[in-house]
């Protein structure tokens, strides 16, 4: 009997159980700590960002990041559909409204509806855009960058710029991916936006088990964010709050594990482009067609999209490859067609649903070996 291949799991095989052990010994556990110092210092670091704040996970952040966006309950936030929900559930929290955006054929947003939608269906009102059927002021982008891949930033950052847009990049999924040419060259995912996001959450390539950044270049936004996620406690002593506040602190203990997972972050990169390449050449010649990533940027390859011919192939492959004992799954259901979202605005969602329908995500752990690799491809092509 073959052993279970899971779809993404955690590698834990670093020094995190030293960080962990220390950190208990030392009895910081809790939101003080020297690790939650040093993880925020080490991220912002290593993404070459002003600084970073760390929160409880990526939504969390994402939350913080819209309100430090001044995202009101009067606001309009643009989204994408093709996303996992935590991306828009933020902009509802605030209760402002998302307007579902498509995407291109880098699964991010498509930034040339975009430009058509501001273009179109909107009005600029003393310097804000005004959506002409709505007349909410549209504020923000959340822009996703989807499976480690990379949204095309140049387009979208004119677009921020000329309709007078705030973007908050989701790169929860992206950590460790960067432009490698072009305007950005150099620049990481989450850093070129206003606000950044990433997520530590146990399925991401690298974890705290869960957990969040928030990435900004500009001090006072960052000031902010610490503020907000301690619940704005602005006298210490007194215990005197001036607004409303969150716990959305990171642990000691979190952010131990984090420190350790950072230091293996750059293997676990080349980990995920060795099996990425490999079933690349397996899948040469077959039906299915392993999407790639932009040819500008170095991505994170943290999740593998093979791009089946319908969606009664996708499915199949999901229930054989598990009777198989492999583990995959559908890209997310899109979001603009979910319960609390139906009646929102969507505009023209159309290439969303071709890979909706098409895509199912094989295992990549970093863990994998070469023989799993194998054994996941012969069983996909059997089918
Ligand atoms: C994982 C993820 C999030 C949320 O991160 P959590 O840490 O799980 O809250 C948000 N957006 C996207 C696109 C994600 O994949």
């Amino acid at each position: 009997m073959n052993s279970f291949i899971p779809l993404s799991v955690p590698n834990l095989k670093g020094n995190e159980l030293k960080y962990v052990t220390d950190a208990i010994e030392s009895e910081w556990v809790s939101t003080a700590g020297r690790y939650v110092a040093e993880f925020e210092e080490k991220i912002a670091e290593y993404v070459n960002a002003k600084g970073a704040v760390s929160c409880q996970n990526g939504t969390s952040g994402l939350h913080i990041s819209l309100l430090l966006a001044g995202i009101t309950m009067d606001d309009a936030v643009f989204v994408p559909t093709l996303t996992f929900i935590a991306a828009v559930n933020p902009v509802k929290y605030i209760g402002a409204s998302p307007i579902f955006m498509d995407c291109d054929d880098s699964l991010c947003m498509d930034p040339i509806k975009l430009e058509q939608y501001c273009r179109e269906e909107c009005v600029i009102e003393a310097g804000k855009l005004i959506d002409k059927v709505t007349h909410k002021h549209i504020k923000a982008i959340v822009i996703v960058h989807v499976f480690g891949n990379m949204a095309d930033m140049v387009a979208i950052m004119e677009i921020a710029t000329k309709y007078h847009l705030k973007v908050v990049e989701d790169a929860t999924e992206a950590i460790g991916s960067y432009y490698i040419s072009g305007r950005y060259v150099g620049k990481y995912a989450g850093t070129i936006g206003d606000f950044g996001v990433y997520s530590f959450n146990g399925n991401k390539i690298m974890t705290t088990g869960g957990g969040g950044m928030i990435i900004s270049n500009d001090e006072n936004c960052l000031k902010k964010a610490k503020h907000l996620t301690t619940q704005a406690k602005s006298d210490e002593v007194n215990f005197l709050h001036d607004e409303i506040g969150y716990n959305y602190r990171m642990t000691n203990i979190q952010a131990a594990i984090g420190l350790a997972q950072l230091e293996q972050l750059e293997g676990f990169i080349q980990t995920k482009e060795d099996n990425y390449l490999m079933y690349k050449s397996l899948f040469k010649n077959s039906r299915y067609k392993l999407l790639d990533v932009r040819n500008d940027i170095r991505s994170n390859r943290w999740f593998y999209a093979l791009f089946c011919d319908d969606i009664k192939t996708r499915d199949g492959i999901i229930k054989y490859l598990s009777k198989k004992q492999i583990q995959t799954r559908p890209i997310w259901g899109l979001i603009h067609q979910q319960i609390p979202y139906v009646s929102e605005k969507a505009y023209r969602i159309e290439k969303a649903i071709l890979y909706w329908e098409r895509i199912v995500n094989i295992p990549c752990s970093t863990n994998l070996g070469i023989e799993e690799v194998e054994r996941i491809v012969e069983q996909i092509l059997n089918y």
